[in-house]
């Protein structure tokens, strides 16, 4: 292998020990080929980055395939919303399942035939006990089963009965048709498990074809089966689910893929499942599917995430086999670290206050130089235009700072970036003692920040040229909960009652330098001295609303330095 292939391709883990173990044993013709499975119920979130670049990135390194499946089987939750949703997150975040777009749903008149297949093995039985019965008669941990008084119908009456289910002659839930397992099974999966269910409901793309539809657990291993699917992976709560799965596929002696169960992604300070995103968004907790405090893809891509810190993030985090919580810091570090390289720096004031410059000359501009990325000097540089007004922020004055505060201040001396060292000398209030503009004097031999007798200062503030800059509207975002596991709160709450109220701070009158009137929704920058951000979906033409994608302090690097 050369250098560069060593550090492209992905640190070594157990599902790719499987998978080089396989190929050595020249299993399925030394084919590798995944799948990654979603149900259209909703938008993707972090926790399938995740699965997309471990199924995505298996095939890419591996010279495989990998598919992109609809497991469409509940007519009910699914939407097309949903599944335009995730074509467009996984084709955003660099994958390409080329022609092979898969829908479970195509597959539900070969599921219909294997299970006529068992039922004549005997092996599957039309029951009439209802949803409550079939729980109650299921047994626990520590009490076998007991068997249903359908169990040993005979075959033909199955085949009867199953026909008719399919054929609407009975009402939702009036029947199921079950796998004749074994009610003392240890494993409750394997106790008479229901493959099928009455549901009279349309279909998203069957539309009234079927009354019938396949449970996930009968469902999964035949759609990957047909596939021929070789490494099947799923998240960890399916590792008992396996014996079912290896179960009916033996038992129909077809194509037979490897089911292989790695932990989820779990992230403090926010909740993942599906059904509590669906339930913020419908009641409208936020702002929608991408509302930029959501760890949704399509929250993350407008927040100003970008596919390479994602994928970048689930590669360090790795695959395990026990669960764990990854660290918001943790993606926050992965999203600096690229954008660091890649957003030009731009100086935008937030929250503005006057400082005039008693000694520049009234009309004068000068545009002076300044870099446009210091980690990439093939960005070049850019001109700002000086003047005699200017903005700085708010937090960078103090009238009586305390002893250790190195902004300005009255007689103290900071650097403007790029500009000059300006000093303090007079401060302007309103009737109510609020600070309305600061009075500086500027030495015209620090042009470009830097001092030629060698004085030192210690504050650099940033600046706008109140003549020059343009307004712009800020979105700060702080994390959606309160507490790190919202999931599992106090004794009678709920995680919503740990909604933080200070996730969304808007800024409406900041001050940003003219070269940002171009931007485009999507792009990125380094506001100097206050984070990364991106040009959000709402800006018009004339007035860019910026979302704070993420701030520049670092806690995972400090984190990291603390632990040694
Ligand atoms: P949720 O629990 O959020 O509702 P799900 O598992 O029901 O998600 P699916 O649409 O079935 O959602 O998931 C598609 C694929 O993504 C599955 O293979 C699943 O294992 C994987 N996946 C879902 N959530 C995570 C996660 N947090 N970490 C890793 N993989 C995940
Ligand atoms: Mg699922």
């Amino acid at each position: 292998m050369s250098d560069l292939e060593k550090e492209t391709k992905s640190p070594s883990n157990f599902i790719r020990n499987i998978i080089d173990e396989d190929l050595k044993n020249h299993k399925n013709q030394g084919r590798v080929h995944t799948r990654f499975p979603p149900e259209p119920n909703g938008y993707l979130h972090i926790g399938h980055a995740k699965s997309i670049c471990l199924n995505f990135g298996l095939a890419r390194d591996y010279k495989g395939l990998c598919n992109l499946r609809f497991d469409d089987t509940n007519p009910v939750k699914e939407e097309i919303e949903y599944i335009n949703s995730i074509k467009q997150d996984i084709e955003w975040l660099g994958f390409d399942w080329e022609d092979r777009e898969y829908y479970a749903s195509d597959y539900f008149g070969q599921m219909y035939e294997w299970a006529v297949q068992l039922i004549k093995k005997g092996k599957a039985y039309v029951c009439d006990l209802n949803a409550e019965q079939i729980r109650e008669s299921r047994g626990t941990l520590i009490k076998p089963g007991t068997e249903s008084p359908y169990r040993n119908r005979r075959v033909e009456e199955n085949l009867d009965l199953f026909e008719r289910m399919k054929k609407g002659e009975f009402k939702d839930g009036e029947k199921v048709l079950r796998a004749k397992i074994d009610m003392n099974s240890p494993n409750l999966n394997m106790r008479d498990p229901v493959m099928y269910r009455i549901l009279h409901a349309d279909h998203h793309r069957t539309g009234d074809a079927w009354c019938i539809y396949p449970m996930y657990d009968w469902a999964h291993g035949l759609e990957d089966s047909i596939e021929k699917i070789t490494h099947s992976i799923c998240t960890l709560e399916f590792e008992d689910h396996r014996p079912l799965y290896d179960w009916f596929l033996d038992e129909l002696e077809i194509f037979h893929p490897q089911q292989i169960e790695f932990a989820r992604l779990n992230l403090n300070y926010t909740v993942m499942s599906k059904r509590k995103l669906l339930e913020l968004v419908k009641n409208k907790y936020v702002n929608g599917w991408d509302d930029p405090r959501l760890l949704t893809i399509s929250g993350l891509r407008r927040r100003g995430y970008t596919p390479t810190a994602i994928q970048d993030f689930a590669e360090k985090i790795g695959v395990a086999k026990a669960n764990s919580t990854v660290d918001m810091a943790f993606l926050e570090y992965c999203l600096r670290e690229d954008l660091n390289k890649k957003a030009q720096r731009a100086m935008v004031v937030l929250n503005p206050l006057k400082v005039v410059i008693d000694n520049y000359p009234d009309n004068q501009v000068e545009e002076l130089e300044a870099t446009n990325n210091p980690e990439d000097e093939t960005m070049g540089s850019r001109k700002i235009p000086f003047s005699k007004e200017i903005y700085i922020e708010q937090d960078d004055f103090m009238e009586n700072p305390p002893k250790k505060y190195h902004r300005l201040s009255p007689g103290k001396e900071i650097r403007l970036l790029h500009a000059y060292y300006i000093k303090c000398v007079d401060v302007v209030k309103d009737d109510s003692g609020k600070v309305m503009e600061v009075h500086c004097t500027y030495d015209p031999e620090t042009r470009g920040g830097w001092s030629k007798d060698g004085r030192k200062v210690k504050g650099t503030s940033h600046w706008v040229s109140v003549k020059h800059c343009l307004e712009a509207e800020v979105r700060l975002y702080d994390n959606l909960f309160t507490v790190p596991n919202p999931d599992n709160g106090e004794e009678g709450k709920d995680y919503k009652d740990y909604l933080n109220p200070k996730s969304l701070e808007v800024l409406t009158n900041c001050k940003m330098e003219s070269n940002l009137a171009n931007a485009k929704i999507g792009d990125s920058f380094q506001f100097q001295r206050q984070g990364y951000f991106t040009v959000d979906s709402d800006s018009k033409t004339d007035y860019i609303v910026f979302n704070r994608a993420v701030s520049l302090k670092d806690t995972w690097s400090k984190i990291k330095a603390d632990l040694g």
